[in-house]
């Protein structure tokens, strides 16, 4: 696939296929989103909320959460804020997310499958690993709360604008979480 994937790159770029892409660093709407990485999104999302290339700072993981206030999305959050310009977030979780039952008691059996040994995994179940990998379970709480680990991070400033929504992972269509 990815031999594939080279094939088709070399095309585009000579044919100029970029083009119509080109941008800059800063985003255009002064905006971030954090989102899930699910690939019924990919396009979708930009195209439900009319985003071009170089609008929006789409940061991805798996259900678009913040986990700590050390998280990697919340890192990327900042660097938006405070060298990119961003004055809006918005939080977007999605219908029938891939993330909202997954649980750890489900990898384990996948993860010995795959030769990860026993005496690792007892060594991240101390770590705790289990709650690591645990799902959300109820989308619109989980909203609320990523929305909330962003308001209330000490080092988010109080002029930004941050909103939560779930959208239709078919029709794209948004709902506000308040
Ligand atoms: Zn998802």
């Amino acid at each position: 696939m990815i031999n594939d994937i080279l094939e088709y790159n070399r095309q585009f770029v000579a044919d100029k296929a970029y083009e119509p892409f080109i941008t800059d660093k800063f985003p255009a709407k002064k905006l971030a989103i954090l989102t899930c990485m699910d690939t019924r999104l990919t396009v979708l999302l930009q195209e439900a909320l009319g985003l071009k290339n170089g609008d929006a700072k789409i940061i991805k993981n798996a259900g678009g959460l913040i986990l700590s206030e050390t998280d990697s999305a919340i890192r990327s959050l900042l660097v938006g804020i405070y060298e990119l310009g961003v004055k809006e977030i918005m939080v977007v979780h999605h219908s029938t997310c891939g993330a909202c039952h997954m649980s750890y008691s489900e990898f384990r059996p996948h993860m010995l499958e795959h030769g990860i040994p026993e005496d690792i995994l007892s060594e991240w179940e101390s770590k705790g690993v289990a709650d690591w990998l645990e799902g959300f379970h109820d989308t619109e709480g989980s909203v609320r709360k990523t929305v909330a680990a962003i308001v209330n991070h000490p080092l988010v400033p109080k002029d930004v604008v941050v909103r939560g929504f779930i959208i239709d992972s078919v029709s794209g269509e948004l709902t506000e979480i308040r």
